[in-house]
């Protein structure tokens, strides 16, 4: 068996994990470990099309990456195929420009941006250590959510905030998304090589979603900010708003900012105005029965995602390509349809036959728009598979 890379992603309750072989493009093994914390913990694993549940008495990301090692253990083939293992990091704030070998150096580093992603940065840190305890001697990579929008010019990632606040706590334009962004880059790349010296606009929509300009294959302006919660309505977040409101919010409920800040991260976004759900497909299929909460939470998120796209396009020379990523962009045509309609001033348009498509790479647009309007799905594990191999081979 070639070599392989095992992939793993610690979320704050979660842990989500792959083996990818054949230089990324095969997946051998995937899983997930959910309610991590809870005393119902589950690890389930994925392979040839079959699913096995286990359940994790401790509940802990550790426990997961034993038992995944346990898995791997009777699967010696795969175990000794494997040659490194590359790690999700939501931030890496303004240390981390690219993906890096993981050392003691690199896990402070990490640790000292926990203030920004407090939920995931502990989690990611444990799944090293218990990474590196488990499978000693395998080199182990960092790849960071942040790392492709650190080419933002200043004016683009700076608050119109005091500079004081900056320079002490690096508060500032992080955003997230990137290794999905990169991926979008380089797969455009494979099918038009002239895109890496265009315009490119990208809408990763999932249950977290932003909106990214590429200029000549470089991140221009994102809209996530210093956590993810800015920039577009997305499932249970409100995307960006008045920053008052977080006060008006915690005077008028008699809350705290942090328990009013959970509202806009976990109760707001589609759920928040549905009053339903935070999924795309759930709503979808509520409009189709005529609950109008449920139109107006998709007709919002696809206005404000419009709006989003147009505002980080202004770091663009032109609108070349337009692409549509994660799992609503991919698979909602409705959304796709009404983030368009509202672009039609920039001659935008898609063809309704074409949009009806979904889940392959394809392009979409009609014979009058300028720019061209692609469908494509990420693949972030082959990304952060891909970045694991090129760091353990220099
Ligand atoms: P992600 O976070 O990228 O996994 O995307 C999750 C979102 O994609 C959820 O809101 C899903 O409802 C949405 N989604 C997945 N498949 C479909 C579909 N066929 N139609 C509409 N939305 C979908």
């Amino acid at each position: 068996m070639s070599d392989s890379i095992l992939v793993i992603n610690c979320g704050s309750s979660s842990l989500k994990f792959a083996v990818l072989t054949d230089e990324g493009q095969t997946v051998l093994l995937e899983g997930i470990a959910e309610r991590l914390g809870e005393s119902n913990s589950t690890l389930t694993f994925k392979k040839e099309g079959l699913k096995e549940s286990i359940s994790l008495p401790e509940g802990t990301h550790k426990s997961a990456v034993a038992e995944i090692k346990k898995w791997l253990d009777n699967r010696p083939t795969i175990l000794n195929s494997l040659t490194g293992i590359g790690h999700r990091v939501v931030h890496g704030g303004e240390t981390f420009s690219q993906s890096v070998l993981i050392d003691q150096n690199v896990i402070d580093g990490i640790a000292e941006c926990a203030n920004f992603a407090p939920l995931h940065s502990p989690a990611h840190i444990i799944g090293m250590y218990a990474a590196i305890e488990l499978f000693p001697g395998v080199p182990q990579v960092a790849v960071f959510d942040t790392a492709f929008h650190q080419t933002l010019a200043a004016e683009q990632y700076l608050y119109p905030i005091p500079m004081a606040l900056y320079r002490q706590h690096h508060f500032r334009k992080y955003g997230f998304h990137g290794t999905s962004y990169r991926y979008i880059s380089r797969r455009l790349a494979e099918i038009e090589p002239n895109s890496l010296q265009q315009g490119v606009l990208v809408a990763h929509l999932g249950n977290g979603a932003s909106t990214c300009a590429i200029n000549k294959g470089k991140s221009t302006d994102t809209s996530m900010g210093i956590t993810p919660l800015e920039g577009l309505m997305m499932g249970t977040r409100c995307g960006s708003l008045d920053p008052s409101l977080l006060s008006f919010i915690a005077d008028a409920e008699g809350i705290s900012s942090a328990q009013a800040l959970d509202v806009l991260n976990k109760k707001s976004g589609l759920l928040g105005i549905s009053e339903l759900s935070n999924d795309c497909r759930t709503l979808e299929d509520a409009m189709a029965s005529g609950n109008e909460s449920a139109k107006l939470a998709l007709d919002m998120f696809a206005i404000r995602t419009a709006k989003y796209l147009v505002s980080t396009a202004t770091t663009l020379d032109r609108i070349d390509h337009l692409v549509f990523t994660g799992g609503i962009g991919e698979n909602s045509s409705y959304i796709r349809a009404a983030i368009c309609q509202q672009l039609k001033a920039f001659n935008i348009h898609i063809d309704s036959d074409k949009n009806a498509l979904r889940g392959a790479t394809m392009n979409i647009e009609s014979a009058q728009s300028q720019t061209k309007v692609w469908i494509i799905p990420t693949n972030e594990e082959l990304m952060i598979a891909l970045d694991t191999i090129n760091l353990i081979r220099q």
